[in-house]
């Protein structure tokens, strides 16, 4: 399974490619959690990134092309990639990366959700600052309040670029740069349609069926 997780910011994209990665036990790779590890941690790359991700900007093509390229790499042939590419310049590094490992992309999953609902969804976001662990105040609550159901740690944190300003921004972002690769994968044959406005459990039976290659629409109403 060689899969890219498409679609808005808020569409669920993380949180399905976590469940599907446990599920089939492949690697997921998000850049978003790569780049704020790296923030966390203040490394070059971080201090870098940072200036981008806070306002709610792609983070230069050669910093996030870099990231990858070490990690599929490693990954080869079972990989779920989530969060890039996120431009034509990236999509097509990734053409070249895989041609290099002589593979290829297995499905693109595409997890749609209208514009409306992608702000409130994203600005009720919280993680766990500990584990990464991802709730949100009205659909996925933590059990008890405040405190993180994974790994008991007290303080759910907002992410900065969740703040509803930074998040239109990057609606705007992703409809300039990134809507543009639904044409260019379902003209590939790779792209699988996913309403993402339903419950998480309902999207994540639909993703795993795509996956697998019996399910999603191959269709696309970017
Ligand atoms: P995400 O967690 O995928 O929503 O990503 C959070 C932020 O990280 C984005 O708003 C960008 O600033 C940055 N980022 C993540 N992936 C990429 C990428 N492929 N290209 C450029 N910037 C990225």
């Amino acid at each position: 399974m060689r899969l890219v997780f498409l679609g808005p910011p808020g569409a669920g994209k993380g949180t399905q490619a976590k469940l599907l990665s446990k599920e089939q036990g492949i690697p997921h790779l998000s850049t978003g959690d790569v780049l704020r590890e790296a923030m966390s941690k203040g490394t070059p790359t971080g201090l870098r990134a940072k200036e981008f991700v806070d306002k709610g900007y792609l983070v230069p093509d050669e910093v996030v092309d870099a990231l990858v390229r070490e990690r599929l790499q490693a990954a080869r042939d079972r990989f779920l990639l989530d969060g890039y590419p996120r431009n034509r310049s990236q999509a097509d590094e990734l053409d070249r990366m895989l041609a290099q490992l002589k593979t290829s992309l297995s499905a693109v999953i595409y997890i749609h959700v209208a514009d409306e609902t992608l702000v409130k969804r994203v600005s009720g976001r919280r993680s766990c600052s500990k584990c990464g662990q991802v709730y949100h105040l009205e659909a996925k609550p933590p059990k008890r309040a405040d405190v993180c159901d994974a790994c008991g740690n007290k303080g759910l944190v907002q992410r900065p670029d969740d703040r509803a300003e930074v998040v239109r921004e990057r609606l705007t972002v992703y409809h300039k740069n990134t809507a543009p690769l639904v044409e260019r994968y379902k003209s590939k044959g790779l792209l699988r349609w996913i309403d993402g406005d339903r419950p998480i459990d309902a999207v994540a039976r639909d993703v795993s069926a795509a996956a697998k290659g019996t399910g999603g629409a191959p269709g696309a109403k970017a």
